[in-house]
């Protein structure tokens, strides 16, 4: 099995980008758990499943097919119900309007039992010597025994900041108003806000990235 270096946090904390760069300098992989409710909201619409139906939902994941690459540049790919084309989805689950309504799909109980499985099992298959796995409930939910659990945190304003800089033609304000949209219906389901017993809390509001990565690689030395 591999070593599991588990990391929680809020969209916009440096979580993303930090977690690649750090399971680079360990030599683990990096599993974004975050991705897989993306590709799920994403399948849903191209069939026209109603998103707010666990039911509808939970069945898309017994058709679809789904895979994630865990080294080098992240591909993710989705094949749907009853199909045989593998569509790439790395860059469309991206976008502001699947931000907007993937809290639709993450917020049923039966699919995130189900998406917990898959995670354990892409862990499991990795053949690699550690991973890093990110989201919003692996130090709590997904492995809670993981040796390394982090809780990466920044202010409101931080955050919006750095998702403006990375979606060019979004105004600060309506970055700031999406991201408290989405923390507030997604913290509603699971806690990733405050630390639970044992978890590192790294707060990067006033970190570079280079800090940021380091605060990661230094916890997981500890
Ligand atoms: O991390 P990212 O912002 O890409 O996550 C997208 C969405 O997936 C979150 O807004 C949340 O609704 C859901 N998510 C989750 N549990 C996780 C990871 C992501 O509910 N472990």
């Amino acid at each position: 099995e591999p070593i599991l270096v588990a990391i929680d946090g809020p969209a916009g904390s440096g979580k993303s980008s930090v977690s690649r760069a750090a399971a680079e300098q360990l030599g683990f992989g990096i599993l974004d758990t975050g991705a897989a409710y993306r590709a799920l909201a994403w399948a849903c619409r191209e069939a026209a499943v109603d998103l707010d139906s666990e039911d509808a939902v939970s069945a898309m994941l017994d058709g679809w097919a789904y895979a994630i690459t865990l080294r080098g540049e992240q591909r993710v790919q989705v094949t749907l119900p009853g199909g045989t084309e593998a569509f790439d989805v790395s860059a469309v689950i991206r976008t502001p309007e699947i931000s907007g309504q993937v809290s639709r799909v993450s917020k049923h109980a039966a699919v995130r039992v189900r998406l917990n499985n898959m995670f354990r099992d892409i862990v499991a298959a990795s053949g690699l010597p550690g991973v890093v796995i990110e989201g919003r409930d692996i130090t709590t939910v997904v492995a809670p025994d993981a040796p390394v659990r982090i809780l990466m945190t920044a202010s409101p304003e931080v955050r919006a900041a750095r998702r403006a800089g990375e979606l060019d033609g979004e105004s600060l304000e309506q970055v700031l108003a999406d991201i408290t949209a989405r923390d507030a219906k997604d913290a509603a389901v699971v806690d990733f806000l405050n630390p639970a017993a044992g978890v590192t809390l790294i707060d990067t509001s006033d970190m570079n990235f280079g800090q940021s990565i380091q605060a990661v690689i230094d916890t997981v030395d500890k």
